[in-house]
């Protein structure tokens, strides 16, 4: 069976593969590099929705004097070093500070930039330094030296911490008084209060870090040495300086905070400056909901049927995928293919194809529940009085059973089908640009959490309700 969903998915992404190979055929070899897109001036979208920063540049102009192309990866923090470690993507440049415990799993580049840790409060808090936190909460980004820190020193503060995966919802926990202080890295912090995030450093940086790019121990060193050679040809001629001034010279700051406060903080601003990325976002969401849905119901009708079978082996499966993909947690079984399988095989999973994957599984489980649920639901009499009219097992479930049973499964099919749009915004997490991890890149440049999430939440709505309609009509239909 997953034989079967493996060779399904396949020869569906066989035009994918092609056009892949296509790039690798160029004499420049292509590398995927993760990042966090929620790090400015480190790596952000711009207003454009392009990716920007000074890490992002000193890849592409490194790529550009040692001959590579780039392709980025935009997911979060912690996401970026689970898909280093698991083979997924060639390195990551992220801000990430190079640390012994790091280098454990890491090797680094020279370091191309240093930043400290410093703690931020609103700007009326009355916690002015480490010695107030007691019994507060304080909080911090996953996987991140800023957690570290805070974990590091909580007993000793007395505070308790609670984690986000990217910067700006952990600003906003701190904005909204949930907790009162956050720990980040000084450069960012200061470069954020500077373009309008609205906050207070209170403590002075920890000792300095040093930011590097990084790949998996002992895996594409030939990238990394052509990092550090590239490096140091842009620091002599000046092309580093030169990066470093663009984002965080008055000039770039004035520029970033006139983009904040001008363009995107009514709702017209925003639904203009944004339309094309989140119409790029909701076609992503749609693609991944039509193929999730088509795959899941291929699996699900397979394992359905396997679970009707007059035979105990095949009874015995069904029941066993149902219980396993039905059980897990979406967000599990997508980290797990996409983090985890490529770990075990060492083979690279696209993202899209992992998610699809996922979808179907999981999707797939639960039509498979509600197919054997509506075949079973069909009165044992007739499966009985068909099969001792002389019809053999496979007619009677063709030609009595079954037009029964779909009549019964179709509202359950409906109801999954829409279940499976929502659940593609769980995808986010492996980093697939659908709709929500497009609201969540957008909110990292403009801070508009309301309004985006707001924009993002009508859009989900009015596709479900569309797709309601569509669907009722559908059942009409199949009724008569
Ligand atoms: N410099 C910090 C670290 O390496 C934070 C990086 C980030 O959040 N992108 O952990």
């Amino acid at each position: 069976m997953l034989a079967l969903l493996a060779m399904v998915t396949t020869v569906f992404f066989a035009g994918l593969q092609v056009s892949q190979i296509g790039v690798e055929a160029t004499s420049e070899k292509t590398y995927t590099i993760a990042t966090d897109v929620t790090f400015p001036p480190f790596v952000y979208a711009d207003e454009n929705n392009e990716y920007v920063g000074i890490d992002i540049s000193l890849m592409k102009e490194i790529a550009k004097v040692e001959g590579f192309k780039v392709k980025i990866q935009p997911v979060g923090f912690n996401a970026a070093i689970q898909s280093v470690q698991s083979g997924q993507v060639d390195g990551m440049i992220a801000g990430m500070t190079i640390t012994n415990d790091r280098k454990k799993t890491f090797d680094f580049s020279t370091p191309y930039y240093s930043s400290g840790i410093v703690m931020a409060v609103k700007p009326n808090s009355s916690v002015k330094g480490l010695d107030n936190l007691k019994g507060k909460k304080v909080a911090v980004k996953t996987g991140t030296s800023g957690a570290d820190y805070a974990n590091s020193i909580k007993d000793k503060y007395g505070f308790k911490v609670v984690t986000f995966d990217d910067s700006d919802n952990m600003y906003n926990d701190v904005k909204s008084g949930n907790a009162v202080a956050c720990f980040e890295d000084s450069a960012v912090l200061s470069y954020g209060i500077k373009t309008g995030l609205a906050l207070k450093i209170v403590t002075k940086p920890t000792a300095t870090g040093n930011y590097g790019f990084a790949v998996k121990k002992g895996a594409n060193q030939e990238l990394l040495s052509k990092f550090n050679e590239g490096l140091k040809k842009l620091k002599a001629n000046g092309t580093y300086d030169k990066i470093i001034k663009q984002y965080t010279g008055s000039e770039a700051i004035s520029k970033q905070k006139a983009n904040a406060t001008v363009d995107e903080t009514t709702l017209s601003g925003i639904l203009k400056q944004n339309k094309s990325v989140l119409i790029k976002g909701l076609g992503q969401t749609i693609y991944l909901t039509i193929v999730g849905v088509i795959l899941a119901t291929i699996f699900g009708v397979l394992v359905g049927f396997l679970g009707v079978l007059p035979n105990g082996f095949a009874r015995g499966l069904s029941a066993t995928i149902i219980y396993i993909f039905r059980g897990l947690p979406l967000i599990v079984l997508a980290l797990f293919i996409y983090n985890g399988v490529p770990n075990l095989t060492g083979n690279k999973i696209p993202a899209f194809v992992a998610g699809v994957i996922t979808l179907a599984l999981n999707e797939g489980a639960y039509i498979a529940a509600f197919v054997k649920g509506g075949i079973e639901s069909v009165d044992k009499g007739q499966m009985e009085a068909a099969r001792s009219l002389g019809l053999p097992f496979g007619k009677a479930m063709r030609k009595v059973i079954l037009p029964q049973g779909i009549k019964l499964m179709i509202p359950s099919f409906v109801n999954q089908f829409i279940i499976t749009l929502k659940d593609t915004s769980i995808l986010s997490v492996i980093g697939l640009l659908e709709l929500t991890q497009t609201g969540k890149i957008i909110i990292a440049r403009n801070l508009q959490g309301f309004t985006v999430w707001g924009i993002i939440a009508v859009i989900y709505l009015i596709i479900i309700t569309l797709l309601t309609l569509l669907s009722k009509i559908v059942e009409r239909r199949l009724n008569r």
